[in-house]
């Protein structure tokens, strides 16, 4: 189908004719060097807190996303096209295949493209305010084989709804769930916060590590699923669970590493600020059978402030928050908290690297650093850390830690 993407007939590597407009991927260049630039990165970046092991590859470093998003507009001849704004522009630039998306989204847009056509659905049009439906997000599971469809609107009218759908699921059987959100201004590609289920349960729910979890429309879901159970593999053994241990799971999302652990014995406490993702860490306690298990809708940094101030503590942190890194408060409170281990999932190699050195002044020390490669084709780099308290007397923690440096970032 596609003319797009272009495969060496030789080794299989893939490249896109896109590659430039679009900016989806970041690096044009082999897998093998693409690995190793990451590597030498993360040795550069984090060599000095401990050994890096080697990245974890994807055998198969393809159509990975699970989660995909599309704008819609029109060309120059008025023909709706679906892609992505260019970088840094308000351009859309037509994508019609992806290397990187899960299989199953592209016919879905093409079928989508056509009916809109059919129905007189416009695309909306940010500048002018006029026009439909700003953007689709699909969620897909590559273990149950669900696929959720979110429609996003600016206004609450979605002309000729019922037979979108009904024409949608004719096409594609394989549509679990269809909402429509409404999303009446904001930045592309955002959701509003009311959704209506058109069609199924308004979720899909996806298997990682032995464990089902729901994913809602707009709970944070990792999207490379394949390389997320690595990546939990090597958190959770980190972690050293054994039966009891009270493990803290900050910036939990819906629940997944605080849900594994549990699984394996451990006492979780979880604390996610999306209330979404929140009430899906809630739902998948039960869906996992799992009694014990307390989330917390809550900033991770107030969180902890009250945990410490309630003089509580746990034996494992395990946090994994967003590309902006961890607050200094938070850092402060897991510090006085003093968990005998933390295990740092991070997805922002930059903020690893300054948070690392707040928590090795505060008592820690690394002990091993793993990337794994969650996102080929582009620069990111998915990194566990684990770190362990320092307990001898004479390798006691530098005094007044707390305070702020030259140097250090202001918060
Ligand atoms: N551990 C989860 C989620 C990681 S992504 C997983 O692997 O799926 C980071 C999560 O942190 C997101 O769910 C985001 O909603 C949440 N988050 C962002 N800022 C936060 C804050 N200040 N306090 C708590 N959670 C936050």
């Amino acid at each position: 189908m596609s003319r797009q993407i272009v495969t060496d007939p030789k080794t299989g590597e893939k490249r896109c004719r896109c590659f430039k407009r679009c900016g989806g991927c970041q690096l044009d260049e082999s897998y093998a060097e693409q690995l190793s630039r990451k590597q030498q990165k993360a040795e550069r970046m984090l060599g000095r807190y401990a050994k890096v092991g080697s990245i974890i590859p994807m055998d198969s470093p393809y159509n990975y996303r699970c989660k995909v998003q599309t704008m819609y507009g029109l060309d120059g001849s008025k023909r709706i096209i679906s892609g992505v704004y260019q970088s840094n522009s308000r351009k859309l630039v037509a994508v019609d295949d992806c290397m990187l998306e899960a299989p199953a989204a592209a016919p879905i847009v093409q079928t989508l493209k056509k009916l809109m056509k059919d129905m007189r659905i416009a695309p909306y049009d940010i500048q002018s305010g006029r026009g439909v439906l700003r953007h689709t997000l699909m969620r897909t599971s590559f273990t149950t084989g669900q696929i959720m469809l979110v429609l996003v609107t600016a206004s609450p009218v979605l002309p000729a709804k019922n037979n979108l759908v009904k024409a949608l699921l004719k096409a594609h059987p394989d549509i679990t769930t269809i909402v429509h959100n409404i999303c009446p201004e904001g930045m592309p590609l955002t959701l509003g916060e009311r959704s209506i289920t058109l069609y199924g349960d308004g979720y899909i729910e996806d298997i990682l590590c032995g464990c089902r979890f729901r994913i809602s429309p707009d709970s944070f879901y990792q999207v490379n699923p394949v390389q997320t159970e690595k990546l939990y593999t090597c958190a959770v053994k980190a972690a050293e669970i054994g039966k009891g241990t009270k493990v803290i799971d900050a910036y939990c999302g819906t629940g997944t590493i605080g849900i594994i652990c549990a699984k394996n014995g451990a006492q979780v406490t979880g604390v996610e600020l999306n209330r979404s993702a929140c009430r899906d860490a809630a739902a998948n306690a039960k869906l996992n059978k799992l009694d014990g298990i307390r989330f917390y809708n809550d900033d991770a940094g107030k969180f902890m402030q009250e945990t410490a101030k309630r003089g509580e503590s746990c034996d494992v942190l395990i946090m994994d928050p967003p590309r902006a890194g961890a607050t200094r408060e938070f850092i402060d409170c897991a510090c006085t908290l003093a968990p005998k281990k933390i295990v740092y999932v991070s997805c922002k190699i930059e903020t690893l690297e300054r948070d690392l050195k707040l928590f090795t002044r505060g008592g820690y020390r690394a002990e091993y650093i793993q990337p794994v490669d969650m996102f080929p084709h582009t620069t990111g780099i998915e990194t566990v850390v684990c770190l362990r308290r320092i307990e001898k007397a004479d390798d006691k923690p530098e005094k007044n830690y707390l305070r702020p440096r030259r140097g250090d970032r202001k918060k």
